[in-house]
């Protein structure tokens, strides 16, 4: 199954091909994920989020290929992906707030 998405200048468009056979295999043919590289598009297609389809008619076959994905390891390792980014996150804004104390600090403030 081959879905479309928009790149994020909005005008190219890339084709995330999800082939659900007893080896699965998602490959997108933007520069990053041409090489077999993770990418955007295949995170956010296995995230779900529709708002990437380039037609959105295309929604609902793109839920039922992931549900097909449940209990795999692919689910799995996106899920401890998206929980070290959420973690990332968090620690960066630490970060930030240091920063600025730090900044601060060093004007005498
Ligand atoms: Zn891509």
């Amino acid at each position: 199954m081959i879905f479309l998405v928009k790149s994020s200048d909005k005008v190219t468009v890339y084709q995330v091909n999800f082939s659900l056979g007893k080896d699965v295999r998602i490959q997108c043919d933007c520069p990053a994920g041409v090489f077999g590289k993770i990418c955007k598009h295949k995170i956010g297609l296995l995230l779900g989020e529709v708002g990437l389809l380039a037609d959105s008619n295309q929604a609902d076959f793109l839920m039922e290929c992931i549900k097909k994905l449940d209990g795999s390891d692919i689910l799995k390792v996106l899920n401890e992906l998206n929980e070290g980014e959420r973690q990332l996150s968090k620690i960066k804004k630490i970060c930030e707030v240091k920063k600025k104390s730090l900044e601060k600090l060093l004007q005498g403030k």
